[in-house]
């Protein structure tokens, strides 16, 4: 059985949830000790348990300690099953981040599964559900598997309450390797601010002044007036390029001026346009796992953030392969997952 120290590096729930993922993939048991010791909550929060649960369900794993706050966990997978399911999380907790659990083994199982979610669709220290279409599924398409995903509603801190389903179809060839190593073309970039349940004008003070600071025409510009159980605020400023897109979110707070997140987000979307390295920071930890399963892969990214490294090792804990960092003269950082 595997042991694996959930306060290593980054210490936060992606240790769990790759090694839950990765456990099934595997079929190798482990254990986990210090879950999200570096976190101002340790241990399993209902979003975490969420995800124990739901890795549970689609490979009827043996599992003990899967219970509100505890730090320990052990889990032995049996054969991941394709099929419909249905997981809630209960509080506004991240449904993409239950995704991010099953979606690994689900998209090379042997046959469709359709995978309902009900919980936090944008959540703050998570990927909102446009990141994961625009950014994420994309390239995942390119290795094999076709993932749809549809938000049927959103949900946002602290009503929750959101609703997406996902349709996972495996590909019949299995995972084909991966190389971005240039962006391409602009195709498209546009600012958009959803509100739910708040006055539209927050929304278009958010585009007003992302836009102001990024030199982005009026046209790109929007504001969804959206439906949710509860108050929200996204704004969502997307690029799109020929090989790759990038998503950077700012999260409405309440208190928080709306200039101060268009502010704060825009400066996040000059810093990636700044470097011409094609995969964004969250993009780039992201992708580590379905590549290490896959048949490896080539991409150029922005930087290694402390998720990326910390992936990288939860990674080598269960599969033999030497992902390699080297920082390149232009700032950027090619990340190489060999195929064996
Ligand atoms: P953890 O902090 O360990 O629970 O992991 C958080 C995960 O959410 C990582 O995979 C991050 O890449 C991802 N993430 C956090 N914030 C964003 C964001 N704004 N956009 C996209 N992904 C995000």
């Amino acid at each position: 059985m595997l042991t694996i120290d959930g306060s290593y590096g980054e210490g936060g729930g992606q240790i769990l949830r790759s090694s839950l993922a990765l456990s099934m993939i595997t079929q190798q048991s482990f254990c986990i000790k210090n879950i999200r010791a570096a976190r101002s909550s340790p241990g399993l929060q209902r979003q975490h348990l969420a995800a124990v649960n739901a890795a549970v369900e689609i490979c009827q794993a043996e599992v003990v300690g899967n219970q509100l706050g505890a730090r320990e966990l052990m889990f032995r997978p049996n054969k991941v099953q394709s099929g419909e399911y249905h997981f809630s999380i209960g509080t506004a907790g991240s449904c993409m981040l239950v995704l991010q659990t099953v979606l690994p083994a689900l998209m090379i199982a042997s046959g469709k599964s359709t995978v309902t979610l009900e919980g936090g669709t944008h959540n703050p220290f998570a990927p909102p559900s446009d990141f994961l279409e625009q950014c994420f599924l994309k390239v995942l398409k390119r290795i094999g598997p076709g993932v749809e995903l549809e938000l049927e509603r959103a949900g946002f801190y602290p009503a929750g309450g959101g609703l997406c389903k996902v349709s996972i179809e495996p590909s019949s060839f299995g995972l084909r390797p991966l190389e971005i190593l240039e962006r391409g073309r602009l195709l498209n970039q546009e600012a958009i601010a959803l509100v739910a349940r708040l006055p539209k004008s927050i929304g278009e003070r958010e585009i007003n002044t992302a836009c102001r600071i990024l030199g982005w025409p009026q046209s790109s510009r929007s504001v969804r007036e959206i439906d949710s159980p509860g108050h929200g605020n996204a704004l969502l400023l997307h690029v799109e390029f020929e090989n790759v897109s990038e998503v950077v979110t700012g999260f409405g707070k309440l208190n928080v001026q709306a200039e101060f997140i268009a502010k704060k987000a825009a400066r996040e979307m000059k810093t990636y346009l700044a470097s011409d390295a094609p995969v964004g920071a969250y993009l780039a930890d992201q992708l580590l796992l379905p590549l290490a399963i896959g048949s490896g892969g080539v991409f150029r990214c922005t930087d290694t953030t402390p998720h990326t490294l910390t992936n990288i090792h939860t990674i080598k804990s269960f599969i033999e392969k030497e992902i390699k960092c080297e920082p390149l003269s232009d700032e950027t950082v090619l990340i190489t997952i060999p195929d064996t």
